[in-house]
């Protein structure tokens, strides 16, 4: 967060923002029930699962509600 960012969809809001920390746990459920069987930690995943490797941040505008990565607030902040 140290770029200036605008809002792509309604173009105005270069100012407000909501900031959504992404905090991924990684977890197996059952299939039939959807109950969490085993919650796992970054360091001990089963083979087979694939950690998260998605952003740290969304950003919401707090001017129209657009959520969207926050390369796209900062890609759009650059034009003028
Ligand atoms: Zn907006």
């Amino acid at each position: 967060m140290n770029a200036p960012y605008c809002c792509p969809n309604c173009k105005t809001n270069r100012s407000r923002f909501n900031i959504i920390e992404q905090v991924s746990k990684s977890v197996k459920m059952d299939p039939a029930s959807g109950e969490t069987i085993e919650e796992y930690s970054a360091n001990n995943l089963s083979p087979f699962h694939i950690p998260y490797k998605g952003p740290d941040y969304k950003v919401q505008c707090a001017a129209c509600g657009l959520v969207e990565d926050e390369k796209t607030f900062i890609a759009f902040g650059e034009k003028k």
